[in-house]
């Protein structure tokens, strides 16, 4: 569990193409380092200690004045020394990383450094204004992987100039430069951003929502195989975000119906004389079914007969193994 204390725009002076921080994490001020405390109690108020990570995410957190980042983590790392959590968690841009930044942060008890990568395509950083380049990501990787702490990498797909191949080819750079965790968000066209400028004058084509569960299910095959963690697909749904969306794939569970397609991707290849028998655990089967039923009706349209019964392990027409 993620016990997640957001700090919007703090000491952010980019100005992405797609970012407007305050209707992504529907909160207008960050939190004062004090409030870390109060955040951490209320999430393990349920007596659950040890396995949380307390999270600074929403901007950039090594981009935020030293003294502020000390006191927020001295707030986190008394969590931590107690054993209350086992983690820290911080996200960033991979500019701003660099050899002192991360022993202060080991200093601090930082364990999992995620960057905001968003594409490993220099065409693609460029046109979403991103302000630094793919070398940037390899430099900032291989840093926080020789200074030991776990490495994030988070992705964007659909934003301008980019394609399904070239998500995929960002998707196997993160492997190759050792990321352990990864986050994938659908790009969405939120209100007051240049892209909803570019997308009013038509100079920007966003994502359907078939499109960007389609590639999220390829990305998370290949993540799944390599072993990598995938933390999140798509941003949290709430009102904010939901009322902020000009344009894109905005579902509130975008997540759901990636992993759904991944598993109808997997049940399409193990159809046996128009058959699926599929014996399951009780917790897979709205995985198995999809959100409002979309692979039960997608596999009865093609004409295949789909049986599911409860079991021990996920099988299919007795024989393959479904993964989830
Ligand atoms: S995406 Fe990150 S770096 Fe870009 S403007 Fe938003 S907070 Fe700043």
């Amino acid at each position: 569990m993620n016990i997640p204390v957001f700090v919007p725009h703090v000491g952010c002076p980019n100005d992405c193409a797609f970012c407007n921080q305050r209707s992504i994490t529907g909160v207008l001020e960050a939190p004062a380092p004090e409030e870390v405390g109060v955040i951490a109690d209320r999430y393990l108020s349920g007596g659950k200690t040890g396995g949380s990570t307390i999270a600074f995410f929403g901007g950039s957190f090594t981009g935020i004045e030293p003294e502020l980042q000390r006191r927020y983590l001295i707030q986190a790392k008394k969590y931590l020394d107690a054993g209350k959590i086992s983690g820290i968690r911080i996200s960033t841009r991979p500019d701003y990383i660099d050899l002192p930044e991360l022993d202060f942060l080991a200093e601090y008890g930082v364990t999992n450094i995620e960057l905001g990568a968003q594409s490993m395509d220099d065409g693609v950083l460029a046109a979403a204004g991103r302000g630094h380049d793919a070398e940037a990501v390899r430099r900032a990787s291989h840093m926080i992987t020789e200074h030991g702490f776990v490495l994030g990498l988070q992705m964007m797909t659909g934003l301008p100039l980019d394609t399904p191949e070239k998500s995929l080819a960002t998707a196997d750079e993160f492997i190759a430069l050792g990321a352990r965790e990864t986050r994938i968000y659908p790009t969405l066209v939120m209100e007051n951003t240049r892209l909803a400028d570019m997308y009013r004058a038509g100079a920007y084509l966003p994502q359907t929502v078939e499109e960007a569960t389609g590639l999220g299910a390829l990305l998370y095959e290949k993540f799944r195989k390599a072993g990598v963690k995938v933390l999140r697909i798509g941003l949290s749904d709430s009102e904010e975000l939901k009322g902020g969306c000009v344009a894109g794939p905005y579902h509130p569970a975008v997540g759901e119906l990636v992993v759904s397609r991944y598993v109808r991707n997997q049940m399409e290849s193990m159809v046996e004389d128009n058959r699926l028998d599929i014996r399951a655990p009780k917790k897979y089967f709205s995985k198995i079914i999809g959100p409002r039923r979309c692979n039960a009706l997608y596999f009865t349209e093609k004409g295949v007969e789909l049986s599911l019964s409860e079991g021990e392990t996920p099988v299919v027409n007795g024989k393959y193994v479904l993964e989830f």
